[in-house]
């Protein structure tokens, strides 16, 4: 039974070969994929070696030893160039995902579908994806409450043309297709922000509060203007 959030991410990985799935944790992904006959074999990676051990277990325990090999290391280390064709990476931090996808950029092929999930700041994801050649294909918004959920599609690029702050922020497609769940989510963000800025206003002065004001205005009015 996969969560919704994994069940989004399944659904934009293209039929393929091999998918890899980094920072697999339990492997439920790759596990899911193969049953699903959406690829033909899976790599699982992990740095942990807790979770490293529970994936291997759980794939064990399915009998899918053949067709998933699991691999301790950090980020894309754990594949050669163009070993899969698709590759996960989900639930962390998006400087994190882009640090794995900076350290590991030799190792993607001009083929490779990349489907990103950060939890937190999908900016510096998509920043990451723009200034590498990368062109989002698709992207996804789901909540299971009290999160929301971002998930990126990308390819190397066919069209060239780079992202407004706007689309860095929100999504490209996101922002193209607007729905319910993407209204609340910035619906609930402006709330936020006017609060904060009520705070701030009563705050005092400082070149600090001054800076996080500006940050939150200009925020609010990218919200408030798309
Ligand atoms: N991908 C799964 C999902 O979306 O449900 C698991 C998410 S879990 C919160 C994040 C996993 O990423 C952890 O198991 C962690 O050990 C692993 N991880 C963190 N940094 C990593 C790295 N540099 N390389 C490989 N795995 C990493």
């Amino acid at each position: 039974h996969l969560s919704p959030r994994l069940k989004a991410i399944l659904g934009l990985i293209p039929q393929s070969k091999c998918l890899a799935d980094i920072g697999s944790d339990h492997a439920h992904l790759p596990l899911r994929a193969i049953q699903d006959h959406i690829v033909d074999t899976a790599i699982a990676g992990e740095v942990r070696r807790g979770p490293f051990q529970q994936s291997l277990k759980n794939v064990q325990d399915s009998g899918m030893q053949t067709v998933i090999d699991v691999r301790l290391g950090d980020g894309l280390d754990v594949l050669t160039k163009d070993e899969a064709n698709s590759i996960v990476i989900a639930g962390m931090g998006g400087e994190l995902i882009r640090d794995i996808l900076e350290r590991g950029k030799s190792k993607l092929g001009m083929d490779t579908v990349l489907i990103l999930q950060p939890n937190i700041r999908e900016y510096n994801v998509r920043q990451w994806l723009n200034d590498h050649g990368w062109t989002i294909t698709d992207e996804r918004i789901i909540e299971e409450e009290p999160h929301f959920y971002e998930i990126i599609q990308a390819k190397q690029k066919v069209v060239t043309g780079t992202l407004t702050e706007t689309e860095l922020l929100m999504g490209p497609v996101l922002l193209r297709r607007k729905d319910p769940t993407f209204i609340k989510k910035w619906r609930s963000r402006e709330q936020k922000l006017i609060n904060v800025l009520r705070a701030l206003n009563k705050a005092g002065d400082t070149e600090l509060i001054q800076h996080k004001k500006v940050k939150s205005e200009t925020e609010l009015k990218r919200i408030q203007d798309c």
